[in-house]
């Protein structure tokens, strides 16, 4: 439950390892400092972005369909951001813990069709993990997994904005061959070691 909670949220409320900010350091940004609509964000920021993310939704709601002010501010606005915050963090809490292990059976990140369902896409974790380079962070497209950024990467993509599409899938292809073929030939799928609570409930068990 700990750890749950740190991988969703607690850890925004610890300071940055010395490390991580020396890292962070060291990242190349100079497509983002070439990119006009990003510095135009960035200059604009925190107003422009606290207007679109809390005032805007509400302004839509009053226009549209004559919700008054406050109302459309705390729902549209706060509300929402507050759910959509959820469901991404489950991205890093939940997929991380539940769900089947089809690419690489000894990594945590799963395949959660819930947190999919709510992350729009993005809790297809286990093949994320394997093949982070994959823009569709996910085996297959919308047709039989509920994915619909990759569709939305792939409709930029039909008009020219978007280019250079990477997928995992050949070398997939190539992993569910060697799986396939040790398995035909009696060699077990590899265990994953027990799980950090796991071991934590048996020794609280033998303790008793
Ligand atoms: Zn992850």
């Amino acid at each position: 439950m700990r750890g749950f909670f740190f991988a969703h949220m607690g850890w925004l409320y610890v300071k940055k390892h010395p490390e991580v900010i020396r890292a962070g350091k060291e990242l190349d940004f100079s497509d983002l400092h070439e990119d006009p609509v990003v510095m135009f964000q960035k200059k604009l920021d925190p107003f422009f972005t606290l207007y679109m993310c809390f005032v805007f939704p509400a302004q839509i709601a009053v226009k549209f369909w004559g919700e008054s002010f406050w109302p459309a501010f705390f729902v549209a606005g706060a509300l929402r951001y507050m759910l959509v915050l959820h469901f991404t963090w489950l991205v890093n809490s939940a997929a991380h813990l539940y769900g089947d292990h089809p690419y690489d059976v000894v990594s945590y990140p799963s395949e959660n069709p819930y947190v999919s369902f709510f992350a729009v896409g993005e809790g297809w974790h286990n093949w994320h993990h394997k093949y982070p380079f994959d823009y569709a962070a996910s085996e297959f497209g919308i047709s039989s997994q509920f994915n619909p950024s990759k569709l939305f990467i792939d409709m930029l993509a039909a008009v020219g904005l978007v280019w250079g599409r990477k997928r995992g899938t050949a070398a997939w292809d190539m992993g569910r061959t060697r799986r396939d073929r040790d398995r035909a030939a009696g060699v077990p799928l590899p265990k994953p070691a027990p799980r950090p609570w796991e071991v934590a409930n048996t020794t609280a068990i033998k303790q008793d």
